[in-house]
């Protein structure tokens, strides 16, 4: 019996992770449960999985959960969420919290020697050198939620990591594969939350339709797997049958494949090394007919192209990028900011950043805030 603690408990990945918990009560119980602001999803989630804890950024709204449910102990604000990331009686915190918000919890859940499944890329993407190392200090897994990096880690097991060559990355392409820069510049929000394949979150979402998502995902590899950013290789799958591939220095290549669902990387994540059986169809490959591949148009989406060039500046440049691809995306969701916008702020914010020490949190979170001191500021003359 597994005890999980879930960070961002009202989300996407937070709600699939709790329907693999409901069919499995033999094997798991839920400790903690925490959400920025969602009271009634929470509520329910807490009158079923009877968490020991429960966090809600609001004062106001822990109030009410605590009179509603005496037997759950609710804490509030950023506080409440540290304590849940610490808590000692979890064997697994899953990290399903939006943004660079996850950074802060990620870093004390190591510090408590709690295993992390990560669902949150930010938190590598802006602090990758400084959660490894911390990670390292501490003796702790870091178990990958995303699913590209649940591929990779499928196909790691049993070998040699010294012996890889490259890994390659799959994106379905998002909504706009295929698009031209023209076409692309009066497109809404409604129109990038339309994902072919995945079901995930707006945040997520936006960043697909951009390429961002796989720029952050290279560099959430590098991180996670200790590969330089040149062996990390980005093929265009539009299918999503195909998660991530290993290249071994033989040529031999390890792929993991499957649905495109999510519960598939989270179960993974949460049983491992056991795998979690399920009731979901099994692939039908003959119904998916054809695997196609190509390369990505960086041109179009230059938000990879500027992703790898954060990655390989290094210092705080990917937590400025994520900071202002932040900003940046909650505007374009506003309808405060076009498509090509997007991009074109985040260059500039590139270009201006002051670089820090990427293994000191302070240095990260005062890169973090001046850059979206910067795209606020870049985006009100827009
Ligand atoms: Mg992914």
């Amino acid at each position: 019996m597994k005890s999980i603690s879930i960070l961002g408990s009202t989300g996407s990945i937070g709600t699939q992770t709790l329907e693999i918990i409901r069919d499995n009560p033999d094997k798991y119980s839920v400790r903690a449960l925490t959400c920025a602001k969602n009271e009634k999803l929470l509520a329910e989630q807490i009158k079923e999985f009877r968490p020991v804890f429960a966090v809600i950024k609001s004062e106001e709204s822990a109030g009410r959960l605590a009179e509603a449910f005496p037997e759950t102990t609710v804490f509030s604000g950023r506080e409440g969420l540290i304590r849940a990331a610490e808590d000692q009686g979890a064997d697994i915190v899953v990290n399903s919290v939006v943004g660079m918000a996850g950074l802060v919890p990620t870093y004390h859940a190591l510090k408590a020697k709690r295993t992390i499944a990560l669902a949150n890329k930010e938190t590598l993407v802006a602090g990758g050198a400084l959660i490894m190392k911390t990670a390292a200090e501490n003796g702790v897994s870091i178990l990958p939620v995303d699913s590209e990096h649940s591929a990779v880690f499928q196909s790691l097991q049993g070998f040699d990591r010294k012996q890889v060559r490259r890994l390659i990355l799959t994106a379905s392409g998002g909504p706009f594969r295929g698009k031209k820069r023209e076409e692309l510049k009066d497109v809404k929000a409604a129109q990038a939350l339309k994902h072919p394949n995945w079901d995930m979150g707006a945040k997520v979402t936006i960043d697909s339709s951009t390429l961002m998502n796989k720029g952050f995902e290279v560099a959430e590899a590098r991180w996670l797997f200790d590969m330089p950013e040149d062996k990390i290789d980005v093929v265009v799958h539009p299918e999503s049958i195909i998660h991530s591939m290993v290249e071994y220095e033989d040529r031999a290549v390890m792929a993991q494949l499957g649905t495109p669902d999510m519960k598939i990387p989270i179960s993974y994540a949460l049983g491992y090394p056991q795998r979690i059986p399920n009731t979901m169809d099994p692939l039908d490959l003959t119904k998916v007919g054809r695997l196609t591949f190509e390369a990505p148009d960086m041109e179009t989406f230059r938000c990879l192209a500027l992703a790898r060039q954060a990655l390989r500046a290094g210092g705080t440049y990917c937590t400025a990028l994520n900071a202002a691809n932040e900003v940046m995306v909650g505007a374009f969701l506003r309808g405060s900011a076009g498509f090509l916008d997007i991009p074109e702020v985040l260059e500039k914010v590139l270009d201006a950043h002051k670089s820090g020490d990427p293994q000191d949190l302070d240095s990260i979170l005062e890169a973090d805030r001046q850059a979206r001191a910067s795209a606020e500021k870049l985006l009100s003359e827009l």
